[in-house]
């Protein structure tokens, strides 16, 4: 393998021991510990396992969590009472809401309750166009882990071609306003861009989520790009892969980045972080 590896596990440990040592000065200065509400609705397994290891990041690094795990049937008003409680309870300074949610739940109707002030995973339309604007509070998790990965490398993103593959409001239209706002020259694709693999060749940084295996082949990156691959994909046999085919793109590209042990680990780490963050914006605004 050509490629130096961008390791998640690694630079989330790094972040999560910054974390840790942090949230114990807030706690020190301050008498506030950092506290973040998981609400989970319904049964599905994977929903369960997310939000476990979530749940267990935070308790490593000393955050304080409450645990709301809600049946399949809980309607839509029930929720949001729970939204509106949370809201007000001061030892809470970040929210998750787990999705997808039941059925029967309007989830944008729900995730815009959650106040901009503790909107831990960054998708309020608040925190979306403080972000557009260039001046974020809260950041989507998985975006910021993605710029963190990249910084990590050494390369710098100002004057760089970025190729952004995929235009979900969570993670690529986020990434490439961050990408923007570094100063990188940035081209977001997406289903029905033309000649994909000739865009993808221009790019010097290329993020790829589009949520197909293998997707991103060797003929589809130049020399010494960087590739952050963000997709998670489970294959007939039950391994995990990204959209990047790694081993023939690891050939080519100066750094890449592996599913699994990539940008997962980031993205809870950077939950940890905002929820941390919200908690020294309380603290500096003299209340929990
Ligand atoms: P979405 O399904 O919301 O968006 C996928 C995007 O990819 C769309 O913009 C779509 O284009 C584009 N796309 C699909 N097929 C193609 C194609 N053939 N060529 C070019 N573009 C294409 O996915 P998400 O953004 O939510 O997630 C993307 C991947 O990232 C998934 O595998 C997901 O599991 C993973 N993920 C990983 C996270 C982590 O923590 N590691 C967190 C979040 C997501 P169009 O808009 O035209 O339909």
């Amino acid at each position: 393998m050509a490629a130096h590896l961008i390791d998640g596990k690694v630079l989330s440990q790094t972040v999560r021991d910054q974390i840790a040592k942090q949230t114990a000065e807030l706690l020190a200065r301050s008498g506030i510990k950092p506290g973040l509400a998981a609400v989970l609705v319904g049964d599905d397994p994977a929903s369960h396992l997310y939000v476990k290891n979530k749940e267990k990041a935070c308790e490593a690094v000393g955050i304080y969590v409450a645990d709301h795990k809600l049946p399949a049937s809980t309607t839509q008003n029930e929720l949001m009472a729970l939204i509106d409680k949370l809201n007000r309870d001061a030892q809470i300074h970040g929210i998750l809401v787990q999705l997808p949610l039941p059925k029967q739940i309007d989830s944008k109707v729900v995730l815009d309750l959650v106040s901009p002030d503790k909107d831990a995973d960054g998708f309020h339309p608040y925190n979306i166009g403080r972000l557009v604007e260039g001046h974020p509070v809260f950041e989507a998790c998985t975006p910021k882990g993605v710029i963190k990965m990249i910084e990590s490398t050494g390369v710098g993103i100002e004057g760089k071609r970025a190729v952004v593959v995929g235009r979900s409001n969570i993670v690529g239209k986020p990434v490439a306003l961050m990408l923007l706002h570094r100063n990188a020259t940035v081209t977001v694709c997406h289903s029905k861009t033309k000649d994909l693999p000739a865009v993808c060749r221009s790019a010097e940084i290329l993020v790829v989520a589009i949520g197909k295996a293998r997707f991103v082949t060797a003929d589809m990156v130049s020399d010494g790009a960087v590739v952050v691959d963000v997709g998670v994909n489970r294959t007939a046999d039950g391994k995990f892969v990204g959209d990047v085919d790694f081993e023939p793109v690891s050939q080519k590209a100066a750094w890449i980045s592996p599913v699994p042990g990539g940008v997962g680990p980031m993205t809870i780490a950077m939950l940890l972080q905002n929820t941390l963050e919200s908690a020294q914006r309380a603290a500096g605004k003299g209340g929990h």
